[in-house]
């Protein structure tokens, strides 16, 4: 792979980055913390750099080494573990997180370590999803501020309202949600599994319509490729709602032959003009196994510096669209979270409880992976928006 660093201009990152607080490996800020690049840090810390050389700078290596030796060492020492979701950067996703994967994939992952405390690397609803799976451990967020465009556009009392109006209706809520959401939900689901549990509990219900909450794009999307009534709620991801079709027919005639991912949360005239839509954990398996020449992944911009680590082979076109809740979490918080122990996630037993039911209901339906694969070439279909 050749060893040039992309958005990079004199060892500063000029992507997106000036609008959130941490780009991709922005540098460490140097906080006083009396970390050394000494030799025993050179010695535990060195052999990590090949892995990460794209995208951080030989020169500032020194700078990250002794953070990323010092939470290593306190994860040891408190018998901790990191997850590190598929948008964090390429330090924290490939020199710190103990498992990756996706937001589900992670919280499951969770469930089976002896570790007692667990940082979540991702936002908030994240952790809380930790927690609702892992009520006996320690779930700690390096930043409170690190929210979600999709969680935060709606609420529990709204799902009461919504079921009042609604009588009869299964209401099938996205994983990218709060607790109090998800505990007024009947089932869950994710961007991987949710057509086919949208099929399932209709069948469950015996009923020919859902609710789907919150995200309004991957309602619409999943409804293109089932005969399943959807309505939808009008939440959106802020980072995939920002494609469009046009980007895709710019980026096509600028690279030809491109392979285009998209996530399902992007708009449906995206996903229409996509080679392939799935999960994150769908694309990142599609580029594995397919090994395309060039790739551009339409999702958080992270995800493809993290894909890209594990396919040197494969070139990829970045649109870079980063998620700002996600690049709240950063080395120096995630540092201090551990050594504080600070933020927990606390939740009532009760809120948990439902929550968790709606959660181990989606995980406990068999469906078939391939389900998971949206085809572009279906139309839209009419979908009602509440
Ligand atoms: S990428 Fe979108 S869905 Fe994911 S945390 Fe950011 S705003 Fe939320």
């Amino acid at each position: 792979m050749e060893n040039k660093l992309n958005n990079w201009e004199n060892g500063r990152w000029i992507g997106q980055t000036l609008e959130v607080e941490n780009g991709v490996c922005a540098l460490p800020a140097n906080k006083e913390y009396k970390l050394d690049y000494n030799d025993d840090v050179k010695l535990a810390t060195d052999h990590l750099y090949a892995g990460v050389s794209n995208f951080i700078p030989k020169f500032e290596w020194p700078a990250y080494a002794p953070l990323v030796h010092a939470i290593n060492t306190l994860k040891k020492d408190k018998n901790a573990v990191i997850l590190a979701h598929n948008y964090m950067t390429p330090d924290i996703f490939g020199l710190i997180g103990d498992y990756t994967g996706d937001s589900l994939g992670l919280a499951v992952e969770a469930t089976k370590t002896n570790a007692s405390i667990i940082v979540q690397g991702g936002v908030h609803f994240m952790a809380e999803t930790s927690k609702i799976l892992c009520p006996e451990k320690r779930i700690l967020i390096p930043s409170l501020r690190a929210g979600c465009s999709l969680a935060s556009s709606i609420t529990g009392e709204d799902v009461k309202l919504i079921k009042k109006k609604y009588p009869g209706l299964p209401i099938v809520t996205y994983v990218n949600t709060s607790a109090d959401v998800k505990a007024e939900s009947d089932i869950c689901c994710t961007s991987s599994n949710a057509v086919a549990i949208v099929e399932y509990i209709a069948k469950k219900w015996n009923v020919d319509k859902v609710i789907m909450l919150p995200d309004e794009y991957l309602a619409k999307n999943v409804a293109k490729q089932t005969p399943i009534e959807v309505i939808a709620w009008h939440g959106r991801c802020e980072v995939h709602a920002r494609f469009s079709s046009s980007d895709i027919k710019d980026m096509r005639e600028e690279n030809p032959g491109v392979v285009v991912l998209a996530h399902p949360e992007c708009p449906p005239d995206v996903v229409s003009e996509s080679d392939f839509t799935g999960s994150t954990k769908a694309m990142s398996d599609y580029v594995s196994k397919n090994k395309p020449k060039n790739v551009i992944l339409l999702t958080e911009c992270s995800m493809s510096d993290n894909v890209a680590m594990q396919n040197p082979e494969t070139k990829f076109v970045r649109p870079c669209n980063l998620c700002p809740h996600m690049k709240r979490i950063t080395l120096e918080n995630i540092y201090e979270c551990l050594r504080n122990e600070k933020y927990e996630i606390t939740l009532s037993e009760a809120l948990r409880k439902k929550a968790h039911k709606a959660v181990m209901d989606m995980i406990n339906v068999d469906f078939d992976p391939l389900k998971g694969h949206f085809d572009p070439s279906l139309s839209a279909t009419n979908v009602k928006v509440i």
